[in-house]
């Protein structure tokens, strides 16, 4: 289980998350306007940005603990709103970069398992990430995302400004991560997709959370 408990994130001087409390146990998507404050709550569970007060636990781990280069050990993965893929490496090494820290021995079977989740990224695997739309960007971050995210998936506004064809393609793939033992947070700016998925809604407004 994700636990979030009287999450309190400033930005500077300004308080931006405010006592933000809420659990998730399998599929849940935070829901809210442009500003609202769902990347910097995604930010500060991976302890991008520091907390003031609360803590973030999952599996009985404080994250507010953990460097966020250390959160793939703990099976995390995270898909940023504007991606942050590095231009010049290939598609297949920015998969491949979480797990870089971990010295799997796999890594090559994770790989090819991620493959064959998202077969259309064979398409450009060994294309520099700079030459790709940004909706073939979208699904490289997804599979950056998963290759680690065997436990807790982060995907902030996976289906934002994506062409019609490439959200649909990405409901399916996300709607099959609802797995047993997989917690999936996503954020969306309207619940229309996570309608779809069929994610249980929380809702952010200002910095604060409303049920
Ligand atoms: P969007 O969908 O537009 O990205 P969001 O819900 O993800 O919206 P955040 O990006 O988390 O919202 O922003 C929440 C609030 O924090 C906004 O009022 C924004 O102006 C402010 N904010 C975010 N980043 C910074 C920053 N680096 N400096 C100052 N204020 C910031």
């Amino acid at each position: 289980m994700l636990i979030i408990n009287n999450l309190e994130v400033s930005i500077g001087k300004i308080n931006i998350l405010q006592s933000i409390s809420f659990k998730v146990s399998k599929f849940s998507s935070v829901i809210g306007r442009n500003g609202a404050g769902k990347t910097t709550l995604m930010r500060a569970i991976m302890n991008i940005l520091p907390s003031q007060s609360g803590y973030i636990q999952f599996q009985k781990k404080t994250l507010n603990n953990f460097k966020t280069y250390n959160m793939s050990k703990l099976g995390i993965g995270y898909m940023p709103e504007d991606r942050r893929l590095v231009p010049d490496l290939s598609v297949k090494d920015n998969i491949m970069i979480p797990l870089w820290s971990l010295n799997k021995k796999n890594s090559n079977d994770q790989f090819e398992e991620v493959l064959s989740f998202i077969p259309e990224l064979k398409d450009f695997l060994s294309r520099q990430a700079f030459q790709l739309s940004g909706g073939q960007q979208k699904l490289v971050a997804l599979a950056r995302a998963m290759i680690v995210g065997k436990n807790l998936l982060l995907l902030d506004e996976p289906f934002e400004g994506v062409a019609p064809a490439l959200a649909e393609r990405l409901v399916e793939l996300i709607s099959s991560l609802n797995k047993d033992n997989l917690i999936t947070l996503i954020t969306e700016s309207d619940e229309s997709f996570s309608k779809k998925i069929k994610a249980n809604i929380i809702r952010i407004e200002r910095g604060k959370i409303y049920n």
